[in-house]
């Protein structure tokens, strides 16, 4: 079922969360470890986070720096449809613009079209940590726009290989990623929304947000949405701070703010677990609100780690 049935049909805001495939080396139950706890809070879908390949420096015999590209967490469709196979719950691969060129994303695409997967979040990918700028591959896409028209384009049964007999279109319902507080990269709030009212135009049919750890910013993002003509269901994003770093790291690598209050709760904390109540605190306060509000449904970033979120699930729903 697709994301947008899921949301049409619910009596109340949903339930959903999103997983990483585990670090290379490790097994499917690292996964089903995760997602076990969390299936008495009946998600209605889970997301599976995509990692393009990255250049690391290792020391060689010789002791020089030597760059390896390594992909550290590979297995995104085979780890989505293991998941929609054991536990027949509907999953969203995220696909990314990163690391693909537009042949093997169609190609990815039809694998998962072949296992059945309806639902997939069209996102560009991170940029490189080194550089900081985001790279395409040869042809591939710049932007996550590129991508959701792809993915419209073979709903429609136009593939690249035009000399195809038979084309049959996919299903795809495509999902996009939303920032309440502006993309890192984005000039201004309005650019930003520009971009994504494009990638709605093209055929996304709903919004993910990045985390938050204010709701104000949240409701902001919506209203400015609806002004700007956008309309789809925007799914609000929620991760909770789990270790004292998260209040240096995460403004630096998502470019989100954290409340004064938060931070003196966090500050005051004398270990990482007095940390982790304070964040499943702040996050169930978050999300009751949200729910209250009427959100259709609730992402929440796991980081492979769910007791935290099975904490906050029995706080809110
Ligand atoms: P885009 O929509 O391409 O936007 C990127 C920037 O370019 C923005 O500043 C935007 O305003 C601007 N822009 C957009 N279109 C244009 C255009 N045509 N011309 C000029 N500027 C433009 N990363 C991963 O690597 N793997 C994941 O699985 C993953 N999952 C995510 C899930 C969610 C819900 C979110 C919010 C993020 C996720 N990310 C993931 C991170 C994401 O890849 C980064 O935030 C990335 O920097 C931007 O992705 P995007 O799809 O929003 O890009």
């Amino acid at each position: 079922m697709t994301i947008i049935d899921h949301i049409e049909r619910a009596q109340s805001t949903l339930f959903s969360f999103e997983l990483l495939p585990p670090i290379k080396g490790h097994n499917l139950e690292t996964i089903f470890d995760a997602i076990n706890p969390l299936l008495e809070f009946s998600p209605a879908y889970i997301n599976v986070t995509y990692h393009r390949e990255e250049v690391v420096y290792r020391t060689d015999e010789a002791g020089r720096t030597v760059p390896r590209i390594l992909r550290r967490r590979p297995g995104t469709v085979g780890i989505s449809a293991a998941i929609q196979t054991r536990y027949g719950i509907d999953v969203v691969p995220h696909l990314v613009c990163g690391g693909f060129n537009r042949w093997e994303t169609e190609d990815a695409l039809i694998d998962l079209d072949f296992l059945g997967i309806e639902n997939v979040l069209a996102i560009r990918g991170d940029a490189d940590k080194i550089t900081g700028r985001f790279t395409p591959k040869q042809d591939g896409h710049t932007h996550a726009i590129e991508l959701v028209q792809q993915v419209a384009d073979l709903n429609k049964g136009h593939y690249l290989d035009e000399a195809l007999e038979v084309r049959t279109p996919t299903r795809f319902c495509i999902g996009v990623a939303g920032y309440p507080e502006k993309h890192a990269e984005s000039p201004n709030p309005q650019h930003d929304l520009q971009h994504l009212k494009a990638k709605v135009d093209a055929g996304a049919q709903y919004i993910v947000t990045q985390m938050f750890f204010d709701n104000k910013a949240y409701f902001r993002f919506v209203d400015s949405c609806r002004q700007a003509g956008i309309t789809v269901p925007i799914i609000p994003g929620i991760k909770p701070l789990s270790v004292k770093e998260h209040l240096s790291m995460l403004p630096k690598t998502f470019a989100v703010q954290l409340p004064s209050e938060l931070v003196t709760e966090v500050e005051r904390c004398q270990s990482n677990a007095q940390v982790r109540q304070v964040g499943i605190e702040w996050a169930i306060a978050q999300a009751k609100e949200l729910r209250s509000a009427g959100v259709p449904s609730i992402h929440f970033y796991t980081m492979g780690k769910s007791d935290n979120i099975a904490a906050i699930a029995r706080g809110v729903y």
